[in-house]
């Protein structure tokens, strides 16, 4: 019945205006498509007379919808109405999102003559001779099938975590089901770029060049870069995304590019890897002898005099210091555009750890994984009440948890009976059941080298309201029988497996605190081992926000995250926004998650 109520229902229609100076280009159109092919309906764009689907990411992108064009979305079938509140919801953040990338502002310089000016990528001072960019193609003897080709390009693509290389995987999937060999590929993509030249979106042809020369490497015709041995500037039209990477690892000290877009991915890519870049639409040439590229001014000069090398260096310098002043912000606290301030905790795992984290800003621990403190041998009782005092003495606020031990964690001097599953058996919490007189001495350590300061303890890879009432209750035993006043200590728990979302109100009547445990809540959740080298479970997917969002929400208790979330730079607005107000993360990550911070 229903399927001929959709078949012959009206679709639904509405118009989206396209409001980002950037266009609606590659990486909004494949977070987009993205959306729309999880719902079951039809889903069409248009755009003056040209209708295309809108699941696909070449054929949206051959709209080339640039900004205040307005396209109409014309859904029909199953799910219509969510599927059009859905994607216009998308569309219209999406949009927010994109935010144009300002020309950067130039320093002014002192250059007896600057041959050359451009547009800054990314800013620094590089003095070094002009190489030109130079590749060969190598055919090997193995290759693959086209089909298979085409596969591995699509993982190697899926495993990344940058957008850009997610936004190819979607045109390559397109681009799969309408070719069959190489040539076909070939001709598709020329098509495809050349719709592209001219419009706001030429920027994305590189995109289009970089998925043929990942596929034709999968079918032995690679691409090989040469670098010479010494310092140099690349001189290149354009570059690949991927051939980025490659060229971190040389000894190159800056990068001239002629055809790009300061919004280009290569452009993004230059940024991301903090290499010293221009823009200099004009034929140059390689040179033996050393000129600067001043991209902070934006300009190139040819044939140096001794002051205008002196005065390079002199900016150089300035940059170097620049750079030690963002690290000396570590220390300042971490405040949002708005003035609400957000801790930012260190999580560590011995001595050495929590005083790197004391060094690098932290502003307390968040998480003490004590299960690394003695790695190799089991330490005395007395061994074990000195490293904690000396980590307790370093910071106020203290959250310990206790031995988290089991899973990928085995410690050679404890014993634990092998299992099938062992993620899924004895491991953190429930050492309680097997290992008591183990966590008793742990807990009766922790509480004497505590003395009457404010501490926190958390119990891992709790599951239920019993589990944790009889740890505390075992740990209260401890302090009794030792004739310890432990007022001063709360009690908490990770929230890491999954059953804890449904109990959060049973919980809130007896911890006195939360820490959201991402890495394996996300294990749990997607059921994909965290160590697992194939599988890979998303951990921005929009599952784990709202089971964060439904923690937050219901918890009366203080919540903090110690996950690697905590640190990602795509995660920690949303986790701002949702109400986390402490952050625990790697001691290295500190000063960058502050600075991330200041800008939410
Ligand atoms: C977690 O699971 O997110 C966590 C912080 O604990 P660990 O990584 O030590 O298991
Ligand atoms: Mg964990």
């Amino acid at each position: 019945m229903s399927f001929f109520k959709n078949l012959f229902s009206k679709p639904l229609n509405i118009t989206l205006t396209v409001t980002s100076s950037n266009g609606f280009h590659l990486r909004p159109v494949a977070q987009f498509v993205s959306l729309a092919k999880s719902f079951p309906c039809n889903i069409d764009a248009t755009f003056h007379d040209k209708t295309v689907n809108a699941k696909k990411v070449n054929a949206l992108l051959s709209l080339s919808l640039e900004k205040e064009n307005t396209f109409t979305l014309s859904i029909k079938g199953k799910d219509a109405k969510k599927a059009l509140h859905a994607l216009n919801t998308l569309f219209l953040s999406l949009m927010k999102e994109d935010v144009e990338v300002k020309n950067i502002e130039k320093t002014s310089h002192s250059y007896a003559k600057a041959s050359y000016e451009g547009d800054i990528i990314a800013k620094g001072v590089a003095i070094a001779p002009l190489y030109a960019y130079q590749d060969e193609i190598i055919h090997h003897t193995n290759t693959l099938p086209f089909s298979e080709a085409i596969q591995l390009s699509i993982e190697d693509l899926g495993k990344s975590d940058l957008d850009i290389n997610l936004a190819q995987k979607e045109l390559l999937l397109g681009l799969q089901e309408s070719a069959t060999t190489l040539e076909d590929l070939e001709a598709h993509i020329t098509q495809a770029c050349q719709n592209l030249e001219g419009t706001k979106l030429s920027a994305k042809i590189v995109d289009y060049q970089d998925i043929l020369q990942r596929v034709k490497s999968h079918l032995g015709i690679e691409k090989k870069l040469i670098f010479p041995e010494h310092d140099f500037i690349l001189l290149a039209n354009d570059l690949l995304p991927s051939e980025i990477e490659i060229l971190s690892q040389s000894k190159v000290k800056g990068v001239i590019l002629k055809e790009t877009s300061i919004n280009s991915h290569t452009a993004i890519l230059l940024r991301a890897a903090g290499l010293t870049s221009l823009i200099i639409n004009q034929a140059l040439k390689a040179s033996q002898e050393d000129v600067i590229l001043d991209a902070s001014a934006a300009v190139l000069v040819i044939d140096p005099t001794e002051k205008d090398l002196e005065s390079a260096k002199t900016s150089q310098d300035e940059i170097e210091t620049q750079k030690e002043q963002a690290s000396e912000k570590r220390f300042d606290k971490a405040l949002t555009s708005k003035g609400h301030t957000i801790n930012v905790y260190a999580n560590v795992g011995d001595v050495p750890s929590a005083k790197t984290a004391k060094e690098e800003g932290a502003e307390g621990i968040g998480l003490l994984r004590s299960e690394f403190l003695f790695k190799e041998v089991a330490p005395t009782f007395e061994g074990q009440s000195e490293a904690y005092s000396e980590i307790f003495s370093l910071f106020d606020d203290i959250t310990v948890r206790t031995l988290d031990v089991g899973g990928d964690k085995n410690l050679p001097y404890i014993s634990l009976e092998k299992e099938n599953n062992p993620f899924l058996g004895i491991r953190g919490v429930r050492l309680f059941k097997t290992h008591l007189a183990l966590l008793e001495e742990q807990l009766h350590a922790i509480f004497l080298a505590a003395k009457s300061k404010k501490l926190k303890v958390m119990f891992p890879m709790v599951s239920s309201v019993e589990e944790f009432t009889h740890a505390k209750s075992l740990a209260e035993n401890v302090a009794k029988k030792q004739g310890l006043d432990i007022s001063n200590i709360l009690f908490g728990i990770m929230i890491e497996v999954p059953s804890v979302l449904f109990l959060i109100k049973d919980f809130n009547d007896v911890v006195d605190f939360y820490s959201i445990g991402t890495n394996d809540l996300t294990q749990y959740l997607f059921a994909i081992e965290r160590t697992h080298s194939t599988l890979k479970a998303d951990e921005l997917s929009p599952v784990i926000f709202s089971a964060l969002t439904r923690i937050v929400t219901e918890s009366t208790k203080p919540v903090s995250i110690c996950g690697e979330l905590a640190a990602n730079d795509k995660a920690i607005k949303q986790l701002v926004n949702l109400g986390l107000h402490t952050l625990s993360v790697s001691p290295k990550s500190i000063a960058q998650t502050k600075e991330i911070i200041r800008h939410v």
